[in-house]
């Protein structure tokens, strides 16, 4: 699985180190802290891990992950001590949400394709509607005076297009690597998603891929295409999987961070 849309934020710099044993028993807890009256949530979740590690979520909040000893002040004296770094990420966050919202499909908005921005260009159809691009323009024919939703669909119904070609391409071409292992080539299923960018299904023989890949630059849907690939392999996230995928694709992890980087969704 890829995921998407979380980040964490504090590494090894962020481990404290508490002396004393308390036990807040196990499951999740969720409450604010407030920051000098901005007021954060926070989802805690006790596991077995060696520092605080926390992730800032898209929806405005922070998911904390904390060894059982650890007292509730030292969240929350984190949680303070990060405060304006977490408040920005929230603006961005908000900002990237706005950005999704408010675009109309008009004359000059920018789309992304296979990692490149194109211009979109509405005009009116003379014959039948249709989406078409070229170098660095994206053309939306449609007939005059249609609604935002039709305008959405039109360039939905395109995207799936483009996706089902491009998406089952790289499928076609990542594939024969695996060769030696003999595995059952897996069908593909293309849907949006909200927190992936794909997931596989070895009992179903299926990768399931976000639509969302298709504005990504061939390299990183390489790279999702590959990972979801080597798990019918290696199911977990294992020493063994990292093994295979370093040897199938050496720069994969440059590949993972640029997707990391560019790939937030609401
Ligand atoms: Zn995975």
């Amino acid at each position: 699985m890829v995921k998407l849309g979380l980040r964490s934020i504090v590494g090894k710099g962020a481990a404290i180190y508490v002396k004393r044993e308390m036990n807040f028993g196990s499951g999740t807890k969720e409450f604010t802290v407030d920051c000098g009256g901005d007021l954060i949530p926070v989802v805690l979740t006790r596991k077995r891990v060696k520092n605080i590690n926390l992730r800032i979520r898209c929806n405005q909040s922070v998911a904390v992950s904390a060894a059982s000893h650890v007292p509730l002040k030292a969240i929350e004296e984190l949680i303070r001590e990060k405060a304006a770094w977490i408040l920005k990420h929230f603006d961005r966050y908000a900002h990237q949400q706005k950005d999704r919202v408010v675009l109309f499909y008009e004359n000059g908005d920018q789309l992304n394709y296979l990692g490149r921005t194109y211009i979109l260009q509405v005009q009116e159809a003379i014959h039948r509607e249709e989406v078409l691009a070229d170098q660095d323009k994206i053309y939306l024919l449609i007939r005059a005076n249609c609604s935002r939703e039709h305008r959405d669909k039109m360039i939905d119904r395109w995207y799936r297009e483009k996706a089902g070609y491009i998406l089952n391409q790289s499928l076609e071409k990542n594939y024969p690597l695996l060769a030696r292992h003999k595995i059952a080539k897996p069908a593909l299923v293309i849907r949006k998603m909200k927190t992936r960018w794909g997931s596989c299904s070895l009992h179903k023989q299926k990768i399931t891929l976000n639509l969302e890949l298709v504005k990504m630059p061939p390299a990183l849907i390489d790279y999702v295409v590959l990972h979801e690939l080597v798990h019918f392999i290696h199911q977990n996230h294992s020493k063994a999987f990292y093994d295979c995928l370093s040897g199938l694709m050496p720069d994969w992890k440059e590949r993972r961070k640029l997707l990391k980087e560019k790939g937030i969704l609401g």
